[in-house]
């Protein structure tokens, strides 16, 4: 049995849950999911979760590695689960390999494929190899996005309200930062980014433009979140949210090693850049060469055409 951890986001689940449920139901006959403060759940049997533990509590609203390890412990235990199942994101980052030391079962991280032949694949070494791992007994499974495609398995799930017991909260959260970006990085299935060749936050606004024009989300490279041009939700690569989309177009970014071990898993690289020797042109799939403030502006109104 896998019990599959569920993420949404003001009742809205996440594009990596859906695929998660739909990698359960590719992997295992009885799949449950677990959703935690969800308003509606009925969307989680459309995509194949023949039990739904519905969990309504105020210690849970905000994200706590403690309090949620626990609830998964206490979830797996009443459902025996011998596989957890988490779709990559910031939080199960945190989460899965703590709860995999605490629940005494393997971990594989950032996987990339169904078992086959008791093994699953995973991508190492930022893109560049491919590492097979074993199935055990018991695991926790993180899934990369974009690994498995989604499908609809409607059934009629059980419904349970599930009430975990949980310590006293020790750490109190003072406040959260609400992200501006209207589609997530997290869900993007396309990526507009821009780089400190954007020159001043105020230019922002074309990476915006072309964003809105695709339906996609706007990210950035590492020195403009730490300039404080964008959030640090938006900071894409090695050190922040790796990037596994299946359109990736980055605006004045140089392409360096950090920056691109983060994107590399993404399908289609597009990079406009004024410098025909960066580094990134090397690692993408299309190049423009020029200045970004004549091309990008061009580029939103032709898309924007072809929309309307
Ligand atoms: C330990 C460590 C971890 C790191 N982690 C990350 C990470 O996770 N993510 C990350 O992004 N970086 C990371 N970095 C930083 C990384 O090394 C680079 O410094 C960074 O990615 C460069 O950002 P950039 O491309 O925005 O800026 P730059 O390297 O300054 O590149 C700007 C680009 O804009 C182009 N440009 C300028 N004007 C125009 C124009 N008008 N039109 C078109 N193009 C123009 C230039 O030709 C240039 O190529 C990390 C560094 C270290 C040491």
């Amino acid at each position: 049995m896998i019990l599959v951890y569920t993420e949404h986001n003001e009742g809205q689940f996440s594009k990596k849950t859906l695929e998660a449920l739909s990698y359960a139901k590719a992997m295992s006959d009885k799949v449950v999911a677990l959703a935690i403060n969800a308003a509606d759940v009925t969307v989680l049997q459309t995509y194949g979760a023949d039990k739904i533990l519905s969990v309504s509590s105020d210690q849970l609203r905000d994200f706590s590695v403690k309090h949620y390890v626990a609830l998964l412990l206490q979830a797996a235990e009443k459902e025996q689960a011998t596989t957890i199942l988490l779709p990559s994101s910031a939080n199960t980052r945190y989460l899965a390999p703590v709860l995999a030391v605490k629940w005494g079962a393997a971990y594989l991280s950032n996987v990339s494929s169904l078992p086959k032949d008791g093994k699953v694949q995973k991508v190492v070494f930022s893109s560049k190899a491919i590492a097979w791992l074993p199935l055990e007994q018991k695991q926790v499974i993180t899934l990369a996005g974009n690994a498995t495609e989604i499908k609809q398995a409607p059934v009629q799930a059980e419904v349970e309200a599930f009430t975990p017991v949980l310590s006293e909260d020790t750490i109190k959260v003072v406040g959260t930062e609400k992200f501006t970006n209207k589609v997530s990085i997290d869900d993007a299935s396309i990526v507009v980014s821009g780089g400190r060749g954007m020159q001043t936050p105020d230019n922002w606004h074309i990476v915006e433009d072309l964003a809105d024009a695709l339906g996609a989300a706007t990210a950035c490279t590492k020195p403009v979140s730490d300039m404080g041009w964008r959030p640090h939700s938006e900071h894409i690569g090695q050190t922040g949210k790796p990037l596994s989309c299946d359109l990736y177009i980055a605006l004045g970014v140089s392409g360096a090693i950090q920056h691109i071990a983060g994107v590399n898993a993404s399908k289609v690289k597009v990079v406009i850049n004024s410098d025909p020797e960066a580094p990134f042109f090397k690692a993408a799939d299309y190049g423009i060469v020029g200045d970004l403030f004549e091309v990008v502006p061009r580029l939103t109104e032709k898309i924007k055409q072809l929309h309307s």
